[in-house]
């Protein structure tokens, strides 16, 4: 559970407004994937019923086990893509599905359109029939390869539709886009968190994102693979610090998407020699061809997230990537976990 922080005028009614039918209830799509499963953990912590959604694509029964006996949670396995019905009632849906490794971009680039179009669409229409609020995990990606820096939640990115990262980028954008006609046609109660690089504990070690790269070759003694001559920057935030931010967006009452990122830029050579430092072993870089469209720069503007819901991340880069660092290397250990009843 997270540290407790004083409830916000709207948190505080929102959560009574739920509770007078008992406790909240909460769809999260995406449920077993990184993101998702810490999201499931910090609803039931705060005393909601939760349904968890997942395909298992990119999502793994490992990264839930531990809830398993959890007597508010239930897991639906269910491919969001195609018609959605939960029985019961919902107060929230928070729509996190999708994978999102650069890597998933080439090996899956149609899923990764069909969940941010027909995904998004099945689960506001699902937030429509139960009149619940609703949440899109949006991404940093809406702002391309960008051209200003730090971005602010006004810059309209500069994306490159049909370069092999579109797919991901405009289903983003695409997604927040029916997010607000649903917002001001519908009149539902929508929230659009623009995610920035995240780490943390449940990344896949294979999923070909620079920290689990970085992380699993130290650990086996193979060299890092650095892209380019790894002076693009990336400013990476803590899973905890992202979920505390989620948390706050969806109490409070703001519509506009939010920029939930940790403003310290870093270049992916200086993350590289971080984790060497981090992981007390040799560990040598070699430098590979750059991906293309691979971002030059990434850096959040977080004055709004600052201002509205009074979040700013907390969990050092040395810190987090030494708990993550420490994660992988138990898990490297340790045989398969045991998998979910369904
Ligand atoms: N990167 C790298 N080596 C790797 C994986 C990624 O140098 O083994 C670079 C990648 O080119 C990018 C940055 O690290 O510049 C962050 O990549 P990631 O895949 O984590 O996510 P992105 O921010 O590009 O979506």
């Amino acid at each position: 559970m997270l540290p407790a922080r004083p409830a916000s005028p709207t948190e505080a009614s929102g959560v009574a407004e739920a509770g007078a039918r008992g406790k909240p209830r909460a769809l999260v799509t995406g449920g077993a994937g990184f993101i998702g499963s810490h999201l499931c953990e910090q609803l039931l912590a705060e005393g909601y019923r939760v349904v968890c959604m997942d395909n298992l694509r990119t999502g793994s029964l490992e990264n839930i086990a531990h809830l398993e006996d959890e007597p508010n949670f239930e897991y639906v396995e269910h491919d969001v893509t195609t018609y959605m019905g939960i029985p019961g009632e919902l107060d929230e849906v928070y729509h996190f599905a999708s994978p999102a490794s650069p890597k998933d971009f080439t090996r899956i680039p149609i899923p990764i359109l069909k969940v941010g179009a027909l995904g998004t669409y099945n689960a506001l229409g699902l937030a429509r029939l139960k009149g619940a609020r609703f949440m899109l995990a949006s991404s940093s990606e809406v702002y391309g390869d960008p051209l200003i820096h730090p971005q602010t939640e006004e810059y309209w990115g500069n994306v490159n539709p049909v370069g092999i990262r579109g797919v991901y980028d405009e289903a983003k954008r695409y997604a927040e886009s029916l997010t607000m006609a649903y917002h001001r046609h519908h009149r539902l109660q929508t929230r659009i968190v623009r995610i920035f690089n995240t780490y943390g504990p449940r990344m896949r070690p294979d999923d070909g994102r620079m920290i689990p790269n970085f992380i699993s070759q130290v650990l086996s003694g193979r060299p890092l693979t650095v892209y380019g001559d790894g002076s693009q920057t990336r400013s990476v935030q803590y899973i905890d610090d992202l979920i505390e931010g989620i948390w706050l967006l969806m109490k409070s009452a703001e519509v506009r998407p939010i920029n939930v990122g940790n403003p310290v830029e870093y270049t992916v050579r200086e993350i590289a020699e971080m984790i060497v430092e981090i992981s007390g072993c040799e560990g040598e870089l070699v430098f590979e061809p750059l991906p293309e469209d691979d971002p030059r720069r990434r850096c959040p503007d977080i004055s709004r997230a600052r201002e509205v819901l009074g979040w700013e991340p907390r969990v050092p880069p040395r810190e987090g990537l030494k708990k993550t660092f420490d994660w992988f290397a138990g898990r490297s250990n340790r045989p398969e976990a045991s998998s979910v009843k369904r």
